[in-house]
């Protein structure tokens, strides 16, 4: 039956597809389709690995102390008996021969399924097994780690069409819509040459940097959908409304011909785009505009190119520091990751961020939604201050930006500064980080300084800033969050987390006015950039650099093209004067 589950637009476009539901710890697990050819082999894998857990329990079991308490050994026959669970077996099979999931892929996807029917058992005990599943589970994976894993191969799983099938895509190639309770950045950065075509999670924010990775992957998704992962089961054919924010699961032949529709549209709308990739961003009036590219990783680059970027404004560093187990990228890593940036863009500035670690960017798991017992993550030891507590650590990137700078035009930008103390430090930092590549011999090239406006009290104390900087680039992302006491993350008060908060676009306003009335550039890096909603506010506001994800740049341009930036400028200061500025929008 067709039902609905709502949720926070967070990426354009309608896509449709099986849901793969994929458990918040499970993101990890490599998800890939495997040759056809594979599949015994990958079926043997798994055999091959359940084989060795089984052997070692049963090499405990025999080694168990005579005194041994009889539930150990009890528990260690419920294990044994496990493994050798026919559901289990028959349904990894499945996944693997049907689906061409590879076998790590199989034996989660299965897991899930038993898993929630424990879930739903009347007696206790049973319902207890769950965690000796999960056990055994976990055991099978780490054993396979240590199997070699075949190439990733690229296409998509073939099997056999249901109606929704043939409705959907004649080619028989079954589009996968990813649904999990909570993913990590950086688990979601594994998505990115992905097979899914849509997703959405239960929980975050519209700016929660989970969502920004999504908006990245340029695919429909939709976050804080509350208990998605709980009302949709493995493959069920669900609709992700990317621009309405809904998910519709097991769609009517009706609904899913009325989006396919839609579908279509969004698609012309894009060609018709496609375009305006080599037309100059410039205002009727004749403004010329920089738009620039947000990235995460430095291949990134190739999709700013495509669309015309005229730089990157955003190298978010810290996706090179995550899900590496706490083992950090050296100089040398990440000063091949810059350098490859700088390269790509062909001799347009890129912008490195230096990292930005902490809050909703843990370098590793989520594990809950707090951070190493941290009381409140956003407002602890996040961005700088989490550099500035480790010097040899910040040094190390430091020197990498700065010999990465040797090949093409680098900006330097430091997040999430407030205090004077910090600026010194930071500054006297980074003095160090040439002084020891002087003493070494080592080449490096200049750059400019710049600090992002994301708190608050930067923004009030702009003139602080704009000593010591040669450009600012504004954090609208934070600086919402930490305006309005919203956390961005959290889609339980998503409803209150305000762009058009009048106290917001002050700071804004302000910011803008400041730099432009000093000559300092000034760009806007958060997911407000790529809202076409603001572009003519802030182009009224005096803004001309915008750096946003490449998927939304020639949506920019072309409200850019249309817009008379000083016919904007009274209706903008309208606008910051009223008490629901929404509404005049
Ligand atoms: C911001 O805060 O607006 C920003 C661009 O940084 P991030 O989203 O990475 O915190
Ligand atoms: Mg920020």
């Amino acid at each position: 039956m067709t039902f609905s589950v709502h949720g926070l637009a967070v990426s354009r476009g309608i896509a449709m597809g099986r849901a793969v539901l994929v458990a918040s710890s499970r993101a990890d697990v490599a998800h890939y389709f495997i040759d056809p050819s594979k599949t015994v082999e990958e079926i043997q894998r798994v055999r091959a690995a359940r084989d060795a857990v089984a052997e070692e329990i049963a090499r405990v079991q025999r080694d168990l102390p005579k005194d041994a308490p009889h539930e150990l050994s009890a528990l260690l026959d419920v294990h044994l008996m496990l493994l050798q669970d026919e559901q289990l077996i028959s349904g990894i099979k499945h996944w693997i021969t049907d689906r061409l999931y590879n076998a790590e892929w199989a034996l989660t996807t299965q897991y899930e399924i038993i898993a929630r029917q424990f879930d739903d058992m009347e007696d206790e005990y049973l319902r207890e097994r769950k965690a000796d599943l999960e056990q055994v589970v976990e055991r099978i994976l780490g054993f396979m780690k240590g199997v070699a894993s075949p190439v990733l191969p690229a296409g998509r799983a073939r099997r056999q069409p249901r109606q929704q099938d043939l409705l959907l895509d004649d080619t028989l190639d079954v589009p996968l819509v990813l649904i999990a309770h909570d993913i990590s950045p950086a688990d979601m950065l594994q998505f990115k040459q992905s097979l899914f075509v849509g997703f959405a999670t239960d929980v975050g924010g519209k700016t929660s940097h989970t969502a920004i990775v999504a908006r990245s992957l340029d695919i429909p998704a939709v976050v804080g959908a509350r208990s998605a992962s709980q009302l949709i089961e493995q493959d069920d054919w669900v609709i992700i409304d990317g621009d309405a924010g809904v998910l519709i699961v097991d769609p009517s032949p009706i609904i899913l011909a009325e989006y396919g529709f839609k579908k279509r549209q969004g698609e012309l709308e894009r060609q018709r785009l496609n375009r305006l990739k080599h037309t100059p961003a410039v205002t009727l009036d004749g403004q010329k505009v920089d738009l620039l590219a947000n990235i995460e990783m430095p291949d990134d680059t190739a999709g700013a190119m495509a669309v015309g970027a005229v730089g990157v404004g955003l190298f978010r560093s810290e996706f090179l520091f995550m899900g590496r187990a706490g083992k950090l990228p050296g100089e040398q890593e990440q000063y091949l990751a810059y350098r490859k940036a700088v390269e790509g863009m062909q001799g347009l500035p890129v912008t490195i961020r230096t990292v930005d670690i902490g809050s909703d960017k843990p370098l590793d798991k989520l594990t809950d939604r707090t951070q190493d017992g941290q009381l409140n993550p956003a407002l602890g030891l996040r961005a700088i201050r989490w550099s500035l507590a480790d010097p040899p650590m910040f040094l190390t990137q430091l020197r990498a930006i700065l010999r990465a700078a040797a090949h093409g035009q680098v900006n330097l930008l430091v997040p999430m500064l407030a205090h004077a103390s910090e600026i010194r430090q930071t500054l006297s930092l980074i003095d160090r980080a040439r002084a020891e590549l002087d003493n070494k011999g080592i080449d490096y090239g200049p750059v400019q300084l710049g600090a992002m406006i994301e708190i608050p009290a930067a923004a009030l104390t702009l003139k602080l800033f704009l000593k010591y900087f040669d450009f600012l680039s504004i954090g609208t992302n934070d600086l919402i969050q930490y305006t309005l006491a919203i956390d961005r993350a959290d889609e339980a008060v998503a409803h209150l987390y305000d762009p058009c908060h009048p106290a917001v676009l002050r700071l804004i306003a302000d910011t803008i006015a400041q730099c432009n009335a000093q000559g300092k550039s000034v760009s806007l890096c958060g997911e407000m950039a790529g809202d076409v909603g603001m572009t003519r506010l802030l182009l009224g506001l005096g803004l001309r650099s915008f750096s946003m994800h490449p998927s939304q740049i020639l949506a920019v341009k072309q409200q850019i093209l249309r817009a008379d930036a000083g016919k904007l400028k009274g209706w903008a200061e309208e606008v910051l004067d009223s008490d629901a500025p929404a509404a005049l929008l």
